[in-house]
């Protein structure tokens, strides 16, 4: 058998190992110096003057932009059911109550329509979810949100670099964005992620919340003119901050990001011309001139045309060495939150026909023509097979 070929892995080159490494000897490894240049860089690359803030996941990032936003108890925030548990678990967090929507078939991303629907007195929040890393339709979803007073923060973990109307995602006029850089996201600090935000007031509470509340971070302490000792808790804050060690790899990665971008783009377009006459609904491409991050290359067996299941075709892949997964066992079948939201299947018929079918295949960097081959000839023999 051949070598196993992983669903994804990081690209790591030795300008990150470098990096790290002069961090380790500098003698501060927490958040300093790097942390401030990864932030200055990030929030250059994201353009329309908006304000980056590190943190150490996602997650803590969705957390830390519905605290900044005031979600509190009683409070109701929609949100995707076709998404990852982070999503919504960071609104149980603060007390608040996730209102799960159905999805686009078409683009796996949040239906407006459904938006609309689920809008009560609570609603506060809106956070679309950028499925795979292809941009929601954001001109209506913002319309919503205006319409009804609601604020939007942008789940963006898949989509770096993504583009909306030729407008970078994280330069929309949402009140938050956050990017995730974990392990297998188009660029990775191990775990990390960033906020990003054009509004001082959200992102001056972040700023003070990523750090136990504490009114300076411990770098300006170390820098500052007032004693070093000297700080005021105003609030109480969470543990939140991004390490210089992670961030010197979070440097190099962002400097290769439009490269990566470029290539899984290729890929994703051989792919489309390698798969294009099997019984598969391929992922879409983004809308003329703009960009699709291509985190994810989601495929939907065709049900009446496929005579084996989703699950043996994974099955068959992993069998020859090629991994694969699924995204995403949507919310409303997990059983924590078919319970606490009390929700049955039936109300999300598209995400649930979706979730059936989807499998994701291998899309990284590091793949070779070679092993792009191989995993086309993989899936004609699995759905041959059947
Ligand atoms: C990965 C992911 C997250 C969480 O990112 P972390 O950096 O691991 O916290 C949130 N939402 C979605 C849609 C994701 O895929």
């Amino acid at each position: 058998m051949s070598e196993f070929l992983p669903f994804s892995l990081p690209e790591i080159d030795q300008n990150e190992i470098d990096e790290v490494v002069d961090t380790l000897r500098s003698g501060w490894i927490t958040t300093g110096a790097k942390t401030k240049q990864f932030e200055k860089e990030f929030a250059e690359f994201i353009g329309g003057g908006v304000e980056a803030l590190a943190v150490n996941s996602a997650t803590a990032g969705l957390h830390l932009a519905l605290e900044a936003l005031g979600v509190s108890c009683g409070d109701e925030v929609i949100i995707p059911t076709y998404t990852f548990t982070a999503t919504a678990e960071v609104v149980r967090y603060l007390g608040a109550t996730p209102v799960l929507v159905d999805v686009i078939e078409r683009t796996f991303n949040i239906d407006p329509n459904t938006i609309e629907n689920a809008i009560t007195p609570k609603t506060k929040v809106i956070i679309p979810v950028h499925f795979a890393g292809l941009a929601c339709d954001m001109g209506r979803i913002l319309a919503i949100a205006k319409k009804y007073g609601l604020k939007v923060v942008e789940d963006a973990a898949h989509a770096l670099p993504t583009t909306y109307c030729q407008k970078m995602i994280g330069s929309l006029e949402s009140d938050a964005t956050v990017f995730s850089f974990y392990a297998n996201k188009t660029m990775t600090t191990g775990e990390g992620g960033m906020i990003v935000t054009r509004h001082s007031t959200v992102a001056d509470r972040c700023k003070i919340m990523r750090l136990h509340g504490i009114s300076k971070d411990a770098f300006d302490r170390y820098s500052a003119k007032t004693p070093s000792w000297f700080y005021e808790v105003v609030a109480p804050g969470y543990k939140y901050n991004m390490t210089d060690i992670a961030a010197s790899m979070g440097i190099h990665q962002l400097r290769k990001l439009s490269a990566f971008q470029e290539k899984r783009e290729q890929m994703a377009q051989e792919y489309k011309f390698l798969l294009k006459d099997l019984p598969l609904i391929l992922p879409v491409d983004a809308n003329d001139g703009d960009i699709h991050a291509r985190h994810l290359f989601p495929i939907i067996l065709k049900g009446d045309e496929v005579k084996i299941s989703r699950d043996e075709f994974i099955s068959k892949l992993s069998e020859v060495g090629i991994g694969c997964s699924v995204h995403f066992i949507p919310l409303h079948v997990h059983p924590y939150w078919k319970e606490s939201c009390n929700v049955t299947v039936g109300e999300f018929p598209v995400a649930q026909s979706l979730y059936e079918n989807e499998v994701s295949i291998p899309l990284f960097t590091r793949m070779t023509k070679s092993d792009q081959l191989r995993v086309v000839a993989e899936i004609k023999a699995a759905l041959s097979h059947g």
